[in-house]
């Protein structure tokens, strides 16, 4: 262990919506929390234009104000916020985190709450026009494209589920998938061939998406499509056999998958699903946020691949929050020869 490795008491990795939730409650139970904000500050919150969505804001509010906000709430506490990038945790008590750029801390409880980033394409005119009509929640940005075409790009259940939301507010709604089969399970498979019986969905497989154009002051105005006979994967794209085509839109929602943040876990013993998300003892959204791994606690999308909210990921990291308290008054108890017995069989 480092000898000169700052002591916390309670360590935060993720400034989004759930971090920043566990950090005001964590400072109101004095627990002296240091946030880690990574390569992603605030989170996917950040990425949205108005949260439309999040109780106690009749008129909306902007995604980043709203963290911006949570950080001020955070701070007025005695939350301590700062840049790092965890690279290694090596449990124990008390845990050794590591950053990227070499600090090392001390800590004796960690919350994981380092979110999960939406995938995306990497095809021109996609960064450029994130937030200005390429969106990668369409539970969040949906109503503001009232009327627009729309499409969603994927075959997995998000884009089937985006799609039949998307219904409520689009003028017509594409899915482009890049291969025949869809990865959804059979429910949503089922129900985007109804909504495609009914006209309201139309259904391009074997189809992916090579460009977006438009401006961050017209929007998404037009995107470029290949369908490929083929289908996924095949060296494609400029052979003969793709046929290019242009559709005019006015949206576009990438449902391309997530990916947790947790390369920082991997040697800690905490579980781990085959995609990566952090298991915790009771499953994601109303179970607990412990880990298998003793002071180690998650909350936020970082667990939770099915709500994906920003109000189920605050409430998660205020029960992260509460969970790591008992969890260092219990460590305090022990300390002290104090503990209680009953806390043993939890
Ligand atoms: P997912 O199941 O991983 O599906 C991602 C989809 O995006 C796949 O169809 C994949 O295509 C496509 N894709 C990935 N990379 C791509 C690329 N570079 N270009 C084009 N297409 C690409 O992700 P998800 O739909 O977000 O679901 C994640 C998890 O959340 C799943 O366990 C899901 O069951 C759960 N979920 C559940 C619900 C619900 O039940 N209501 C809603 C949302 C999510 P391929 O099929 O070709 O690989």
């Amino acid at each position: 262990m480092s000898d000169d490795a700052e002591h916390r008491r309670l360590v935060i990795a993720g400034s989004g919506i759930a971090g920043l939730s566990a950090a005001i409650y964590a400072a109101r139970s004095n627990n002296d929390p240091l946030v880690l904000e990574g390569p992603e500050p605030g989170g996917q919150l950040t990425l949205t234009t108005d949260v439309a969505n999040y109780p106690g804001f009749p008129e909306g509010i902007g995604g980043p104000e709203l963290i911006q906000d949570m950080k001020a709430q955070a701070e007025q506490f005695g939350t301590e916020i700062d840049t790092g990038v965890i690279v290694d945790v090596d449990p124990g008590t008390p845990h050794r985190i590591e950053l990227r750029d070499g600090t090392v801390y001390t800590a004796d409880a960690l919350i994981a709450a380092s979110g999960a980033s939406a995938r995306t394409l990497g095809v021109p005119g996609e960064d450029e026009l994130m937030g200005y009509g390429v969106s990668t929640c369409a539970t969040c940005d949906g109503a503001f494209f009232r009327d627009e075409d729309m499409i969603v790009v994927g075959g997995g259940d998000a884009a089937c589920e985006e799609a039949a939301f998307l219904t409520k507010f689009a003028d017509t709604v594409s899915i482009v998938h890049r291969r025949e089969e869809f990865r959804a399970e059979d429910y949503w498979v089922d129900r985007v061939r109804e909504l495609e019986s009914e006209g309201d969905v139309e259904v391009l497989t074997n189809t992916e998406l090579l460009e977006i154009d438009g401006s961050p002051e017209e929007g998404v105005e037009s995107v470029t499509l290949a369908r490929n006979p083929e289908g996924h994967p095949t060296e494609k794209l400029d052979d003969s056999d793709t046929e290019r085509f242009e559709m005019d839109v006015g949206a576009v929602f990438m449902a391309i998958g997530h990916t947790p943040n947790t390369d920082y876990l991997q040697d800690t013993g905490v579980e781990l699903d085959d995609a990566g998300y952090l298991e915790t003892v009771g499953g994601s959204g109303g179970g607990q946020t412990r880990t298998g791994v003793e002071g180690i606690f998650g909350a936020g999308d970082v667990v939770d691949f099915h709500y994906q909210q920003a109000i189920t990921a605050g409430g998660m990291g205020s029960k992260a929050a509460i969970d790591a308290d008992a969890y260092l008054e219990d460590l305090e108890r022990e300390a002290e020869g104090t503990a209680d017995p009953a806390a043993a069989d939890d």
